[in-house]
């Protein structure tokens, strides 16, 4: 165990996008960026909202953390007077959820994986950060949930949410706007960086390969992705990570088929010729590497 709790003390802890502990919210600057018409993706600090706005009312994908909640609905009014109908969550972690009270105050409904409800509503424990996170309040927890697909028939648009085995959790869900060509993936693509594979609440590195799969299928050449962090991505730039993963996976998966200790694998660093690329994010190769461990059978 202490092998292990020294493994997870070279991750910042200030720096998991899943905690907001202590973060100093005051010079976040929330930016819309233009995906194509009438979608957009809104960065601020924390998972990469969605945004959808047209004839029948804004629709949202995620919102951040709580103390955002003004300058985020004050970028969507500068693109849309009307009001958030909707907020979907891709799943419970608060640096997607923390707006939801403040969002469902202003009148959205919020929707969501009946998962992103369970684990909201009861204590968790994220043993990656070896931390306790308190049930969120009533008035933050999602008021539709689902289990495998809900469509909204909204701006004109065919929006396919879809939950996927568990990748990053057991809530995940992608949004896909058919009409718009444009995919929410929200934690289950981290563009460009290695992803956190949440083991504490059933996140498994092979889901991460199936939804990756699934999504891969379902979309074409042009279509734009939005990632939970990293920016803007494409097919090209999902169909990397997945190579990466695959390639991270196997070997993972040989040295644990093989005998060897969680400690042993971290020690072999079998993502060393891949950290460079991948490992500039808030996920180090090592740390990595010992969730991908943990979530293999
Ligand atoms: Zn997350």
């Amino acid at each position: 165990m202490k092998c292990r709790l020294a493994a997870f003390a070279v991750m910042s802890i200030a720096a998991l996008p899943a905690v907001a502990q202590q973060q100093d919210f005051s010079k976040v600057e929330v930016k819309a960026q233009k995906v194509t018409e009438g979608v957009y993706m809104i960065t601020g600090s924390g998972g990469n909202i969605g945004l959808s706005v047209g004839k029948d009312g804004c629709y949202v994908i995620d919102d951040q953390y709580a103390p955002l909640t003004g300058r985020i609905l004050a970028a969507i009014k500068a693109i849309s007077p009307a009001p958030v109908r909707f907020v979907v969550n891709t799943h419970w972690h608060g640096d997607h959820t923390g707006g939801n009270e403040n969002m469902g105050k202003t009148g959205a409904l919020l929707v969501a994986h009946e998962n992103v409800r369970l684990r909201m509503s009861t204590e968790q424990f994220m043993a990656a950060m070896d931390r306790k996170i308190p049930p969120a309040p009533e008035a933050a927890l999602p008021v539709v949930t689902f289990a495998d697909a809900v469509t909204f028939h909204w701006n004109g648009d065919e929006i396919r949410v879809y939950h996927v085995p568990p990748a990053h959790t057991d809530g995940d869900v992608i949004i896909h706007f058919v009409k718009a060509d444009v995919v929410h993936m929200g934690d289950v693509f981290f563009n460009g960086s290695y992803p956190f594979i949440d083991t504490s609440s059933g996140g498994r590195i092979d889901g991460y390969l199936s939804a990756a799969d699934r999504v891969l299928a379902g979309i074409g050449e042009r279509t734009q992705i939005i990632p939970g962090h990293g920016p803007l991505g494409t097919k090209a730039d999902l169909q990397a990570f997945r190579g990466m993963l695959k390639t991270a996976r196997d070997r993972i998966a040989t040295l644990k088929s093989g005998g060897k200790s969680r400690d042993e694998v971290i020690a072999a660093k079998p993502t060393a010729d891949l950290d460079a690329k991948w490992g500039g994010g808030f996920m180090k190769g090592d740390t990595f590497t010992g969730l991908a461990y943990d979530s293999l059978p």
